[in-house]
């Protein structure tokens, strides 16, 4: 069925969770919405079992996750990075809903695999999380009690992304650039940008706030492998002439 191989290209990956109930839950919420791949990066421990209680027939989901020590290893051949917070920053313009998010990202997963990131209960992903992220979901929710229980808000994006994949023919687009390329690409262009001077090497704060911009407008553009080579080749002549 195509909606089911259409899916396959989607990863859940949480984050440092810290109630291994929720973990089961997750799982659940995944099968009931067609998701398989489910990544950890460094989950609880479980001795009391409530991850399978929790899972109630979804177990299987959790003993072929994938483990990971950081979220970097954990993204991974993924060519779309997807976070989900609550909380709306006043940098990050390409928040959207968990609606559009599926719309937009349903007709890429023929030739794309995308990974969408949930963090800790309590303390949501940390900056340095949401920086490895090229677009933001946040789940609209009460003003008075926004955030949702982790697998209620895995349970929000996997349904939307399930109706999305219904009946959607996929459409012929090419695979992104991938994470580890972006990644490669981000620490060319800071080099070149500190050897030029655009960047001062010794503000910490307004570099990292700078190369975040810049993360964001590259995200946007959905850039394919051929177009990472053409910045790249940009910016090894830019190399040469400052040298
Ligand atoms: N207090 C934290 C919420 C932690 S809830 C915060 O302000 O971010 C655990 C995880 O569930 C979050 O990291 C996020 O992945 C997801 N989540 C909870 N509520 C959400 C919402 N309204 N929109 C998007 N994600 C949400």
């Amino acid at each position: 069925m195509q909606t089911a191989s259409a899916l396959d290209n989607v990863s859940i990956v949480l984050v440092r969770t810290k109630t291994p109930g929720n973990i089961g839950a997750v799982a659940r919420s995944m099968m009931n919405m067609g998701l398989s791949r489910l990544v950890l990066v460094r989950p609880p421990r479980d001795p009391a079992g409530d991850m399978g209680k929790f899972a109630a027939g979804a177990e299987a989901l959790i003993a072929n996750a994938l483990l990971c020590r950081s979220l970097q290893e954990a993204l991974a051949g993924h060519q779309l990075v997807i976070g989900t917070s609550r909380r709306r920053s006043r940098q990050r313009k390409n928040v959207r809903t968990p609606r559009a998010l599926a719309e937009a990202v349903v007709p890429l997963l023929g030739s794309n695999r995308i990974a969408v990131v949930f963090g800790p209960e309590v303390d949501g992903l940390e900056k340095s999380d949401l920086a490895l992220c090229q677009e933001i979901v946040a789940i609209p929710s009460a003003d008075a009690f926004p955030s949702l229980n982790l697998s209620h808000a895995v349970m929000v994006v996997a349904y939307e992304l399930f109706v999305a994949a219904l009946g959607t023919a996929l459409a012929a687009q090419g695979p992104l650039a991938d994470a580890e390329d972006l990644e490669r690409f981000y620490g060319h262009l800071q080099g070149t940008l500190e050897r030029i001077g655009f960047l001062d090497r010794d503000s910490y704060c307004e570099r990292d706030r700078m190369m975040f911009s810049l993360r964001q407008l590259f995200g946007r553009a959905r850039p394919e492998p051929r177009d990472i080579s053409i910045l790249r080749g940009i910016l090894t002549a830019i190399d040469r002439r400052a040298r």
